[in-house]
């Protein structure tokens, strides 16, 4: 039978991070492509206590839930994200099955096709790939290593007239960059003044290398908040990098009539996230220290990056550059002018290395000498090893080159 797809299907594209992992499954290749955490550092005990716990308690941990979720932990999320300056009452917030449905949800309420939203340059990829399913108008805002350039946001604000800006203004994915204060009040005023809601996606933001008080700003949802006048920040965040992403539990802060909708959407979608996920999560907040569990995966993390920041730099890598991110996951390289790292990526994967060509991070103009390492998953022993290879690998790709470029000469 000849099944016609829906219109938004010819908008769904195919997540590049994920085809990528297909290609490297099964073989001695050592992928920095993934975004993943690192599994040995997963609380797995705690976590297995925490689950016999929830189904301890009553039969009920296996019954339908509600909606926005398992109250008690609603109100343990509360209770972190008032701490962390972002003042939160239960009708605000609901929990989602992971922050990506959160982007989902909101973009579903929000959007209507060729709706304009703006974005950063480059920005989360599984992001465009929810904006492009509604057929959002999407167009790019420059920034610098701070955060959006505000001459720029306003004048893609007065062209264009966005529903939505969609922003991971700390430890962003792809390029690991933080913005500046500065840049974030800005945005809010900005923002306000236009009418322009913010989806503030903050995945990473707990995952700081530097741990020295006030060495951070705050969430651009706790300035807006402490500001006065009409929020106009919505936040999101997730349990995946700071526990796993198994238990796909996110949550999604904003005006208590938008979170109504959310859930009204959040009901047609799937009636609730996992509830026995909830119970165990929640559980697992009471009797684990999890701000402990956070500061050692950060240090962890933290000396990944440095080891692979430093193998980089050794190396050379043909003059490539990049800026030590602060936090997060992902360490973004920039190598010289002419490669394209969509081509180079068969050659590291002959090498035995993967990564994920910066191109795919972009919704327009993509800068293609880019890519996105994670340095989060792979054992840090193998990262020297990661990095010979994409040296060998780069060796290869220019002789390839050159060796095109005198087939057409001659
Ligand atoms: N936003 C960003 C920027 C991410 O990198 C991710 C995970 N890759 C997500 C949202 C979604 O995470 P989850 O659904 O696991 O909470």
């Amino acid at each position: 039978m000849k099944i016609n797809y829906s219109a938004m299907t010819d908008h769904l594209g195919s997540s590049a991070v994920r085809d990528i992992l297909k290609i490297t499954q099964g073989k001695e290749i050592i992928s920095l492509a993934g975004g993943l955490p690192g599994e040995e550092l997963f609380p797995v005990e705690a976590v297995r206590d925490a689950y016999n716990r929830a189904l301890a308690g009553s039969a009920s941990a296996l019954q339908y839930g509600l909606t926005e979720g398992y109250t008690p932990l609603r109100e343990a999320v509360a209770g972190r994200l008032t701490d962390q300056g972002i003042p939160v009452q239960a009708a605000e917030m609901i929990l989602t099955t992971g922050s990506q449905q959160a982007i989902d949800l909101l973009c579903k309420v929000l959007l209507d096709p060729g709706d304009a939203v703006l974005v950063e340059a480059p920005t989360y990829l599984a992001a465009l790939q929810v904006l492009g399913s509604y057929r959002a108008d999407i167009h790019r805002v420059d920034s610098d290593e701070d955060g959006m350039l505000p001459e720029h946001l306003e004048e893609q604000l007065r062209t264009h007239r966005p529903k939505l800006l969609y922003t991971v203004p700390t430890f962003n994915n792809p390029s690991g960059a933080s913005w500046s204060r500065e840049r974030r009040e800005q945005t809010v005023e900005l923002c306000r003044r236009y009418n322009v809601l913010i989806l503030e996606d903050n995945p990473y933001g707990e995952i700081r290398f530097d741990e020295t008080p006030g060495a951070y700003p705050p969430p651009m949802a706790a300035i807006d908040r402490s500001s006065g006048g009409e929020s106009c920040v919505v936040y999101t965040g997730t349990f995946s990098k700071i526990v796993a992403p198994a238990l796909r539990t996110g949550w999604i802060v904003g005006p208590a009539g938008l979170i109504g909708m959310i859930a009204k959407a959040k009901q047609a979608a799937d009636l609730h996230s996992s509830a026995i996920d909830q119970r165990a999560l929640h559980e697992l907040l009471m009797s684990f220290d999890i701000e402990s569990h956070i500061r050692l995966i950060s240090r962890e993390y933290y000396s990944r990056m440095k080891l692979l920041s430093a193998e980089i730099t050794s190396r050379g890598l043909m003059g490539a550059h990049f800026q030590e991110p602060r936090g997060g996951m992902f360490l973004w390289l920039t190598l010289s002018g002419g490669i394209n790292t969509t081509d180079l990526l068969p050659f590291a994967v002959e090498q035995g290395v993967a990564f994920v060509p910066g191109e795919v991070f972009y919704s327009s103009q993509p800068m293609k000498n880019t890519m996105r390492l994670n340095f989060t998953h792979t054992p840090p022993e193998l990262l020297p090893q990661a990095v010979e290879r994409l040296e060998k690998a780069l060796i290869a790709y220019n002789a390839h080159l050159e060796a095109s470029l005198a087939r057409t000469l001659n």
